[in-house]
């Protein structure tokens, strides 16, 4: 397990938008086809706006149709965790990231790649790098 990085919150309203701040760290959930990486198609990899870990790269990210950009599975290694979500009366899988335990969406069973699994991410909780 790589270490986990701490923040009280006020540390982390300093670092993060106020956008970020409802989504990453009050479970938020941006509105649908607002998200900023949700059209991208370009190569490169996907880090936590929060704290730089890597979560996805782009050879998993593919157009679900949903609203936010989806991918089949996160990067390898400790990239994200998963948790039961019986919030808002259903029951999902939340994802967070395994650095900072900050929230990213939901995955859900529904996926098109061998996985069967579609991770359901907030743009917001994404910092796109692109590859040179
Ligand atoms: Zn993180």
């Amino acid at each position: 397990m790589s270490e986990k990085l701490e923040l009280s919150e006020a540390e982390w309203r300093e670092k993060l938008t106020p956008e970020q701040y409802r989504i990453l760290r009050e479970k938020g959930t941006e509105r649908a086809f607002t998200g900023k990486y949700e059209k991208n198609k370009a190569a490169g990899e996907y880090h936590c706006a929060a704290c730089g870990q890597l979560l996805f790269e782009s050879d998993t990210k593919y157009d679900s149709g949903s609203g936010w950009p989806s991918f089949t599975a996160p990067a390898e290694g400790d990239s994200v965790e998963e948790h039961r979500d019986v919030t808002h009366g259903m029951i999902r899988t939340e994802v967070v990231c395994a650095k900072c335990e900050s929230h990213l969406g939901h995955v859900f069973p529904d996926g098109p790649g061998e996985t069967g699994l579609r991770y359901c991410i907030n743009s917001a909780s994404l910092d796109f790098e692109p590859e040179d």
